[in-house]
């Protein structure tokens, strides 16, 4: 469970994030929408501590990432939470298998040999066993997205994090990597996705987050949030969509 407190973020004199309180369960879906700056992926990126907060707290199964000061524990916890970015961030210089492995291997100590295996099966879960020795250079965008994805598994997170996973893919690579991650909702695993694709919120999403200018404005589930969407600003941002 991911626990959200009250959390608050400024640059400057400037809010980005205005108390926000919010949960995400074991094994439960959510998709954050709304408007381009309203705060998003500052929201996402704090949960992993990649952004600092300036007030309130943010708890995975009950361990205050932000209270932690040791660099260990803090390691530690951030390797229990995935991240998935809009531009993949693959190491460029390393293989395929070596991008999946790198992180057990230096973070968790797992031998070489196990990591590579491991690794291996991933790459065949994601459908690119058969890149394994290329270099991200080689791969498409979605190619790419989808090693990224399987990099971040291989560290076993019970959450998994997603930036806009396919905004940056040509259209026809979307759909492979929300298969991915249609996949990954369906075996429980609890995710927090930024995307705006709404046919995957409505169809895997558990409830939507909707947040403007800083504050989460409605939480949903997704049949509720499309069809009757409380919130004034809601309703303009779907009717925007349309
Ligand atoms: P998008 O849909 O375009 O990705 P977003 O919802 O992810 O937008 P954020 O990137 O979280 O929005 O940005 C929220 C606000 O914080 C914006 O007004 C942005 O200009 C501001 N902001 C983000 N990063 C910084 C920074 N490093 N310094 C100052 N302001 C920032
Ligand atoms: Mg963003």
């Amino acid at each position: 469970t991911i626990r959200l407190s009250n959390v608050c973020k400024s640059y400057g004199n400037y809010p980005v994030l205005k108390n926000i309180d919010a949960e995400v369960a074991r094994g439960e879906v959510v998709v954050i929408c709304g408007p381009s700056g309203s705060g998003k992926s500052t929201l996402i990126r704090t949960i992993n501590r990649l952004e600092e907060i300036s007030s309130g707290s943010i708890t995975l199964d009950g361990q205050d990432i932000h209270a932690e000061k040791r660099t260990k524990e803090l390691n530690l916890l951030r390797s229990r939470i995935g991240f998935v970015f809009q531009n993949f961030n693959l190491f460029p210089h390393l293989s395929v298998v070596e991008n999946v492995t790198i992180s057990p291997i230096r973070v968790k100590g797992v031998a070489p040999d196990v990591a590579h295996e491991r690794a291996l099966k991933l790459l065949d879960r994601v459908g690119l066993a058969e890149k394994a020795g290329a270099y991200p250079g080689q791969l498409s965008g979605g190619q790419q997205q989808r090693v990224a994805i399987a990099r971040a598994l291989a560290m076993e997170p019970p959450v998994m994090l997603f930036d806009e996973p396919t905004s940056a893919l040509d259209p026809e690579m979307v759909g492979e990597v929300l298969a991915v991650m249609k996949g990954l909702a369906a075996e429980g695993m609890t995710m927090l996705c930024v995307t705006h694709e709404m046919g995957f919120a409505r169809e895997v999403a558990d409830r939507i987050w909707f947040i403007d200018a800083g504050q989460i404005l409605e939480i949903a589930p997704p049949e509720e949030f499309f069809k009757n969407p409380r919130h004034p600003r809601a309703q303009r941002f779907l009717t925007d969509l349309r």
